[in-house]
């Protein structure tokens, strides 16, 4: 068991090796092994098929030649009386100019057996009782083909046309050595003819790969002139389908970078100028009191500060904003989620507000059509609704109404919240969630918008996966409702 593990252990590293080898990850490498084993593969299957077909054919042929001559040499034993003990000499010429034309040997069997010639001279005047002799014996003549020790066998019988009789046999053999030689020429020809493939197939696959790999490496060009900070819009490189669609993706990916540059750009400047609005008044202001000197009074001193004050103020709310505004646009993993009672949370939003609506003498109502818990971040999901609130007393007619409704259904819970304000005309409502937009700058600010209050609600809604909607009719009134699921759902990890 033990054992097995450790096999299993070394197996995986080596896979492992390999799959994070050079080999492995190159994909022009692995172009050229493709295009070597298809190459070499068939040429040496090819050559093994040829030669072994060769050998074949060659051993047959000779294994027939043989049984001629041993058919020829039976009916001259036969007419000559050789086997009946009349062993003339041109017999034993003949049979030994047979054995040195097939570089072998012929042993001769008379009827008891007895080997009455044998060119080698070894079994002469033996008994030979193999099972070829006796399967020949029978009038079933046999041949075979020894491969390693290089020759073939012919073992055929001494039939007598006229009795039928089984008068002897003839065992001859036959060197296949000059066989072999051609085969080994041969083999050494194909061997050499496969190495100048195998360099030819090199150079090709490697002339090969390099095409193929050519529009990968114009990508990979065009992506490093970007990251060097060239200012190019568009990944232009023509190739296969597929390098297309990876370039499309790419393109899609860089006119988003491009858009979300832009907008960051934007952003900044939107937040310097901002920032620098108040900066520029507390300036003017502080300058006017020096240039009036000794003439400036008591009172138009005070008046100045508080006009300061309330730069500082504004100054002092555009940052919080900011900063509440940068925190909604880290990603949803900040989120801080409980079950949260939303009827107690907006009941203490509009008691935190009602000095502002009392200021402004508006009638805040609340109506909840049922008690709702959900889960939510609660605190972001508050600065949503307070901005929601808050905008609906600010931009209110004097003596006017703000309701707030509470609702749910299985799924989402829904807040709207409707004044009797000014309204926002149709053409800005598209706008109103950007950053730094206000439909009239002059009021907003004198009443201390930042231009960032409905961008953070928007955030803290789409954070919580719901969605924010604004209906207005310009000179009567605004409703936003925002819908929320009631259980919150995490983004997918991918
Ligand atoms: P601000 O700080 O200026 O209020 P917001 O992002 O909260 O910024 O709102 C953007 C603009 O949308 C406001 O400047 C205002 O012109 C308009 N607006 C928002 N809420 C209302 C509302 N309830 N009634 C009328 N106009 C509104």
């Amino acid at each position: 068991m033990f054992r097995r593990d450790g096999v299993w252990a070394i197996i995986s590293k080596i896979r492992d090796l390999v799959r994070e080898s050079f080999i492995a990850k190159s994909l022009k490498l692995r172009i050229i092994l493709l295009l070597l084993l298809t190459g070499i593969i068939p040429v040496i299957i090819t050559r093994g098929v040829i030669l072994r077909n060769y050998e074949k054919n060659a051993v047959s042929s000779r294994n027939s030649d043989l049984s001629i001559q041993c058919n020829i040499l039976s009916n001259y034993l036969l007419s000559s009386g050789y086997l009946d003990g009349n062993m003339q000499d041109s017999v034993n010429s003949e049979i030994e100019q047979m054995a040195n034309l097939y570089d072998g040997r012929v042993i001769i069997i008379d009827r008891d057996f007895r080997a009455v010639k044998d060119t080698y001279g070894i079994y002469e005047s033996k008994t030979i009782i193999s099972e070829d002799v006796l399967r020949a014996f029978s009038g079933e003549p046999s041949n075979g083909y020894d491969s390693s020790n290089h020759y073939v066998e012919v073992v055929m019988p001494v039939v007598d046309a006229f009795s039928q009789e089984v008068n002897g046999v003839i065992i001859a053999c036959a060197s296949t050595d000059s066989l072999m030689a051609t085969i080994d020429v041969l083999r050494r020809q194909a061997f050499i003819l496969e190495v100048i493939m195998t360099i030819i197939i090199i150079a090709i696959s490697i002339m090969f790969s390099r095409l193929l790999m050519r529009p990968f490496n114009r990508v990979t060009q065009a992506i490093n002139k970007i990251e060097a900070g060239y200012e190019q819009e568009v990944i232009d490189v023509k190739g296969y389908t597929e390098m297309e669609s990876i370039v499309g993706a790419l393109n899609q990916l860089l006119s988003r970078m491009k858009k979300l540059d832009d907008s960051r750009q934007e952003f900044v400047s939107n937040v310097s100028h901002e920032l620098k609005t108040p900066l520029a008044s507390m300036k003017v202001l502080a300058d006017s009191l020096i240039n009036m000197g000794e003439d400036a009074t008591y009172e138009m001193y005070r008046e100045f500060m508080e006009d300061i004050t309330h730069e500082i103020d504004r100054e002092n709310s555009i940052i919080t904003d900011l900063l509440s505004l940068v925190k909604m646009d880290k990603t949803a993993g900040t989120l801080n989620i409980k079950e949260v009672d939303i009827n107690e949370m907006t009941e203490a939003i509009l008691k935190r507000l009602k000095p502002l609506a009392d200021l402004n003498s508006i009638d805040l109502i609340f109506e909840s059509i049922r008690q709702v818990r959900a889960e939510v971040d609660e605190v972001k999901l508050t600065l949503a609704v307070s901005n929601l609130i808050e905008n609906a007393i600010k931009y209110n007619n004097p003596n006017g109404w703000v309701r707030v409704m509470l609702d749910a259904d299985h799924q989402f819970f829904l807040i709207t919240v409707t004044d009797s304000g000014i309204g926002i005309p149709a053409e800005a409502q598209d706008h109103v969630f950007e950053r730094f937009y206000r439909v009239d700058k002059s009021h907003s600010r004198e009443i201390g918008g930042t231009g960032l209050g409905l961008a953070i609600a928007r955030s803290a809604v789409i954070m919580h996966r719901g969605a924010i909607k604004v209906s207005s009719l310009e000179g009567q009134g605004t409703e936003f409702a925002i819908r929320i699921p009631l259980t919150y759902i995490a983004p997918s990890s991918r």
